[in-house]
């Protein structure tokens, strides 16, 4: 289909659009909605020569015309600047070639050197050290002036500095030109999107084409070709080995980045890792209102920010109308040019705002995703399709083929074509979007006016501050302003939330209207540019089981106040902007505690993330124990769980305390509480070669911490028989998803081995471990390592999936899973009280602790290690009789005789047994065997905190933290996943509790 055919409809649709835009933002100034792109032709230059054998290459490895366009089945000749062939040696897209990251980044070095109209940048390394770069391309007079117009955005990103005046704002975006930023390859498996962006950069920088023109006098396009480089790199090996070894099965990406693979597009909230605050400063230092994130999964181009409901809660409103319109005139564009499957609408809501692209949603930009369609390397192939895939349905009217021989060329097409048409539309419509962008960040700081809240504040509380500055180093990589406030402050509070027809009980206290922050508690206003990332992750989350969308496409619940155990307060009395607090220009400037004299110090348990570190890095050069009981020394009150510390210097205390975010309480003498030593055990993590990635946010809190350990993968546990010899606690976190089954076979053994090994042909695999096969599992071999290990002593830690595998296993008798029921959790944040506070495993918890549950998963307990059926009281329904339905049935002929009661258990404990119940059971579990509950799910009532909950009776109440004990060693299984993304501080302390406190778990 010719687009001149289209080209009056669109002019139709854009002007409308805009119209609708101009109502909804009725302070767009005139000027604004100005510029024109109804008659953009997308045509050529046809003065300008096109590169012959380039232009030849694209159009064979294009598998059919309809997946190529007028936009880029050519390629303009330049006779100074050199095309992607220079390095690659063909075209970009071309069959078999796909370049490590340094290829990618010295073609870009190439092109910056030929050409005024591009620059590279590096923007920051990987976690193991591999560079970064972001590319800019534009006009050389827009490069060269780009500082200045950087300050210019910069003021339109913060809106106080121009009063709020939009006047102000206007004079500013009329002479200011806005930076679209390109982000591709965060997931490694997709591989198309460097060269892709490759060639794009080379037409922004040489093609004559009159859109092409404009859109670089108009914007500067910034480019990060490659974000996950670490794992790019890994998949380049392993296509090379694939190419080298024909006709065989090659391995898969067992490891992306250095942590996990991808799960790094669901860091733009607790942003751990090096991409995303990579990324995030390099859109904030340009000031960049759009970052466009480029994905492979879907056929054969999803513009999916559109998507589906429901969407995030504390985003603008306008945003959601420019992701309509960006994709309205891009999806429309993409049928002018003939390309089947293009759409906007389909799987995924963009509720959890984990993703890359959302760092620019919560930064008053506009954030972008292409999924496109890829292979998984640069092999053409012929691809089968599923009837979801290539059906027509009202938002897909042109489909995608339900077969198709597909090359990565025919994925540059498309990657290429929807850029290059949204750039064009970005681009003549720069000023909208900029007022947009100004406006956006207005109605940021007018938050507290319109809608609310005014503030968080934490509550200076010393039983939270080290939970709380993780969370404000959070709030600081996301940019957000943290205040401290100088004098205390009170705020009046909301009336709480009331059912309908709900009255208070006569002779019930009226709740508190008031409540006072001391001086030195934070406060984070919601008068400030970047208020909507704060207000997100702060915020609790509601996800209706009505809602329409049945399929949550990720975590639906986050709240951070609950899941770092941090005690946030919202408040929505705007009279605490006026109190007085003082800007913290940075968390390294609040003064540590002093540390005193000693010779004593005792550190109170406060469930604080860094005890673990603490003792580590301190074992063996001070005296550390443990208080087994709460006590009082010299006025100080203590909780059970302290570490105590002698025989250390003040000043080589004061460092650690300050690195770890700790206070230590300085005393004279000796305290005379019931301690044991604090213990630093040998800790070995177990993998599988399955997936590495759930396991691998755990990897990444020990190494954040400090803490030690050796990494082995079940392979190595089933040659190792003497696993006790080396280390003490084996940690098995989340294998995700997997079964106990495929943990122990791992993948089938026919067919040919896979390996996962350093070699010259691979030079990026192995490094984190390695085998010569990923196929074998733990085997059976493994399993009874790892039982002799536990019966030997040793503490085996689970969570979720490898929790049920230990339960399969037989090494937690008497802890099994609870039926599900109908049940639906997911992702959501439930809450769970404290059943055995004297445990060290629960040491400096109280009361309630928020959990991260995947799934709902909990556990039942037993006296027995079979999940025998016992009668309860609750469970008994009395005979046919005589009486009403609560009498009792008395025989005839006969005295009565009352049964004894039936035992009434809590969900979260086990049934206890009589005494013909128990006579002569081998099942029986002796009494010090017995699994411990440590914590259980809350009431129904008080269960959920964050996300979607329905039909929560199979969880409520039931054990989420169990220790059971096997031979002379304990099992520590965990319900939910307490080290998740960086997002679960407040759990972390029940894993670390159970290692400093190794050897005293029973
Ligand atoms: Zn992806």
């Amino acid at each position: 289909m010719r687009i001149d055919n289209l080209r009056p409809g669109f002019a139709l649709r854009f002007w409308a659009l805009t119209a609708v835009m101009a109502m909804a933002t009725l302070t767009v100034p005139l000027s604004v909605s100005a510029q024109d792109s109804g008659t953009e032709t997308f045509q050529r230059d046809p003065k300008q020569a096109i590169d012959e054998t380039y232009t030849e290459h694209i159009k064979k490895y294009t598998t059919a015309p309809a997946l190529n366009s007028p936009l880029t089945d050519y390629l303009p000749a330049s006779s100074s600047v050199p095309t992607p062939a220079k390095v690659l040696g063909d075209v970009a897209g071309a069959p078999d070639v796909l370049p490590y990251a340094e290829e990618v980044y010295q073609y870009f070095r190439l092109l910056a050197a030929a050409s005024p109209r591009v620059k590279v940048f590096t923007i920051g390394h990987t976690e193991e050290g591999r560079e970064m770069i972001a590319v800019a391309v534009g006009d050389e007079s827009l490069l060269t002036h780009a500082k200045e117009n950087g300050a210019r955005l910069a003021q339109l990103a913060d809106p106080r500095s121009l009063e709020l005046d939009d006047a102000k704002a206007a004079a500013l975006i009329s002479r200011s030109y806005p930076v679209y930023y390109i982000t591709g390859a965060i997931h490694s498996p997709e591989t198309g999107a460097p060269t892709a962006l490759m060639e794009l950069a080379y037409r922004l920088a040489v093609d004559n084409a009159p859109y092409l023109q404009y859109i670089r006098t108009h914007l500067i396009t910034l480019i990060t070709p490659v974000v996950e480089v670490d794992g790019r790199d890994r998949m380049v090996d392993v296509y090379k080995w694939h190419k080298a070894h024909p006709g065989e099965n090659w391995p898969h990406l067992a490891y992306w980045g250095h942590y996990v693979g991808h799960d790094n597009n669901r860091d733009a909230m607790a942003v751990t890792l090096e991409l995303t605050q990579n990324v995030l400063n390099t859109m904030l230092d340009w000031h960049a209102p759009v970052l466009h994130d480029l994905h492979e999964s879907v056929p054969f181009l999803y513009d999916n920010t559109v998507g589906d409901g429901p969407y995030n809660s504390w985003i603008d409103p306008l945003l959601t109308h420019e992701w309509s319109m960006l994709a309205s005139d891009n999806m429309a564009r993409m049928q002018g040019f003939g390309m089947p499957g293009a759409f906007t609408h389909g799987d995924f809501d963009t509720w959890s705002p984990g993703y890359l692209m959302f760092l620019a949603a919560f930064h008053n930009g506009i954030s972008r995703l292409y999924e496109t369609f890829g292979n998984g390397g640069a092999d053409t192939e012929k691809r089968w399709l599923s009837p979801d895939e290539y059906s027509r349905t009202w938002y897909r009217p042109n489909p995608p083929y339900p077969t198709v021989v597909w090359s990565q060329r025919d994925n540059n097409n498309y990657e290429q074509t929807a850029l290059l048409s949204a750039l064009s539309y970005f681009a003549h419509n720069s000023k909208l979007f900029l007022n947009n962008f100004y406006l956006k960040s207005k109605r940021s700081v007018e938050k507290p006016a319109n809608g609310g809240p005014a503030a968080y504040v934490l509550a200076q509380d010393d039983r939270f501050g080290n939970r709380q500055m993780q969370l404000l180093k959070v709030l600081a990589l996301q940019h957000v302003e943290i205040h401290q406030l100088t004098k205390e402050a009170k705020v009046a509070l909301p009336p709480p939330p009331r059912k309908d027809g709900e009255e208070p009980k006569p002779g019930t206290p009226p709740p508190p209207a008031s409540q006072t922050f001391p001086a030195g508690s934070f406060v984070i206003r919601m008068d400030q540019p970047f208020s909507r990332i704060a207000d997100a992750l702060l915020d609790r989350q509601f996800w209706s089981p009505q809602d329409p969308q049945k399929e949550p496409f990720d975590d639906t619940g986050w709240c951070f106040g609950d899941l770092f155990n941090a005690k946030v307060s919202r408040v929505t009395d705007n009279g605490i902007l006026s109190a007085p607090m003082s800007l913290l220009p940075d968390l390294g400037q609040i003064p540590a505690p002093e540390v005193g004299p000693g010779p004593f110090y005792v550190v109170n348990n406060s469930a604080q993330v860094s005890l673990a570190s603490l003792v580590y890095a301190s074992h063996g050069a001070a005296n550390l124990s443990i208080s087994e009981e709460d006590f009082e020394s010299e006025g100080h009150k203590f909780a059970a769980g302290s570490l105590i510390i002698g025989g250390v210097d003040a000043s080589k205390l004061e460092p650690l305390l300050r690195q770890f975010d700790l206070a230590a309480v300085s005393l004279a003498s000796q305290p005379s509480a019931k301690v044991h030593p604090a213990a630093a055990p040998r800790i070995a993590f177990m993998h599988t070669w399955l997936s590495t990635q759930t396991e691998g946010w755990w990897r990444m809190a020990f190494d954040k911490l400090q803490v030690p350990f050796a990494y082995l993968s079940t392979q190595a546990v089933a040659k190792e028989p003497d696993l006790r010899a080396r280390y003490d606690v084996l940690i098995f976190a989340p294998a995700g998803h997997v079964s106990g089954q495929q943990i122990v076979d791992g993948l089938p053994l026919w067919g040919n081995a896979l390996p996962w090994q350093t070699t010259s042909l691979t030079p990026n695999l192995g490094k984190l471990d390695s085998t010569d096969d990923l196929r074998p599992g733990l085997g059976e071999a493994g399993v009874a390592h790892l039982k002799d290990f536990v019966q030997q002593g040793g503490l085996l830690i689970t969570a979720e999936d490898t929790a049920e595998f230990a339960i399969e296993e037989g090494m937690a008798p008497g802890v099994f899973v609870a039926p599900r029921k109908d049940l639906k959790v997911v992702g959501s944040v439930l809450n769970s009280a404290v059943v055995d506070n004297k445990h060290p495993v629960a040491y400096g918890y109280d009361g309630a602790v928020a959990l991260y549950s995947a799934d709902g998963l909990a556990f039942t307990v037993s006296n027995l290690t079979v999940n025998s059926h016992i009668l309860t009281a609750k469970e008994y329904k009395r005979p046919t009789g005589r009486g009403g339905p609560d009498d009792e049935d008395v025989p005839q002929g006969r005295p009565f005789e009352k049964a004894p009661p039936l035992p009434a258990p809590k969900p979260w404990q086990a049934v206890p047994l009589n005494e013909e119940q128990e006579r002569n059971n081998p099942f029986l579990i002796p009494a010090e065997y017995r699994p411990q509950v440590i914590l259980r799910y809350a009431d129904m009532k008080d269960l959920l905190l964050s996300g979607l909950l329905e039909n929560g009776d199979s969880v409520a109440e039931h054990p989420a933290v169990v220790v059971a004990h096997f031979g002379n060693g304990s099992v520590l299984l965990f319900a939910n996943n307490p080290v998740y993304r960086g997002e679960t501080i407040g759990s972390y302390a029940l894993v670390f509790n159970s290692i400093i406190n190794f050897g005293h778990l029973k």
